[in-house]
């Protein structure tokens, strides 16, 4: 069984649309995907609409953007209710102060190199959640960076002068949230030291006291040192580990379930989520 928990469509900052993602999972064997688009549930019904003739069975998710002591923390929540209204919320809060923040690095972009919001909107769908990698496509497109991966490493470098912080809830409040609206909380990619600082283990800790359901431990970002302390705390704590591509099309060289969960973690999921998971 190839389970992969953590993808993005065109409804965020992926570069296949939900349908051709389940076409994607089909053609690489991969037998069960969750949908993980940032701040969004916009994918879900695309998605399930394509489980019967794709085969792929489906795990309705979200990453939602969070923030603990000033660190940017990525909550995954699977199998939530869409519409329950604290959650939608946050998602729409978020999603418009990202939209503000992309439009203000513009402007700072723009000061030095030829860049318009436009360009940067070329390369969203409508109402997609935007974020730093359409900004980055729309670099490439102007001949600015080489590929998304370099803009990140250059103009879109958090240390740089061009970013700017938006808005996100704190990680304790949208574990809560997540539980009260019947989701299943997972922390992303929690050690990935590349994209900036790490929380330590204790707000970890704290967090499991919260309610998060697990730790996405094999993770592409993710090194062997850093997976071994995930898998010791995951199981001090008591709470399950995952395994996931965070696949994003053509804009990142992941590959689908390039990383994968087991069997016994997704029947966990979902024992403890409210929305049913999609079966062919
Ligand atoms: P943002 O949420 O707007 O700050 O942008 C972060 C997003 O950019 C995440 O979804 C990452 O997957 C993506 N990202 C981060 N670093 C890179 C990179 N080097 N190449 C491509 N995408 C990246
Ligand atoms: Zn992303
Ligand atoms: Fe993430
Ligand atoms: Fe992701």
């Amino acid at each position: 069984m190839l389970i992969d928990l953590h993808t993005h469509s065109t409804c965020s900052d992926g570069t296949d649309t939900p349908g051709e993602l389940m076409r994607a999972a089909q053609r690489a064997a991969v037998d069960v995907i969750a949908l993980t688009d940032h701040d969004t549930t916009a994918g879900w019904e695309e998605a399930a609409s394509a489980v019967s003739a794709t085969g792929v069975a489906l795990v309705r998710g979200t990453e939602i953007s969070t923030e603990a002591g000033g660190v940017g923390v990525h909550l995954l929540s699977y199998l939530h209710d869409p519409a329950d209204p604290a959650l939608t919320a946050i998602f729409e809060r978020s999603r418009s102060s990202r939209s503000l923040r992309a439009q203000h690095m513009v402007e700072r972009i723009n000061q030095d190199v030829d860049l318009t919001w436009a360009d940067v909107t070329d390369h969203a769908e409508d109402g997609a959640t935007i974020g730093r990698p359409h900004i980055a496509d729309a670099l490439v497109t102007k001949g600015y960076a080489r590929d998304r991966a370099a803009a990140f490493a250059t103009i879109l470098h958090p240390a740089g002068p061009y970013y700017v912080r938006y808005w996100a809830p704190p990680t304790v409040e949208a574990v809560a949230a997540v539980r009260a609206a019947g989701g299943v909380p997972v922390m992303a990619h929690a050690r990935a030291s590349t994209r900036g600082r790490v929380v330590s283990l204790d707000v970890i800790r704290g967090l499991a006291e919260a309610g998060l359901a697990g730790l996405e431990i094999d993770h592409p970002d993710h090194d062997e040192p850093s997976r071994q302390i995930l898998r010791e705390l995951a199981s001090e704590l008591g709470i399950f580990g995952t395994g996931s591509s965070d696949y994003h099309g053509t804009g990142k060289p992941n590959r689908l379930a390039e990383r994968t969960s087991t069997v016994e973690v997704l029947q966990e999921i979902e024992r403890q989520g409210r929305m049913p998971f999609l079966r062919p």
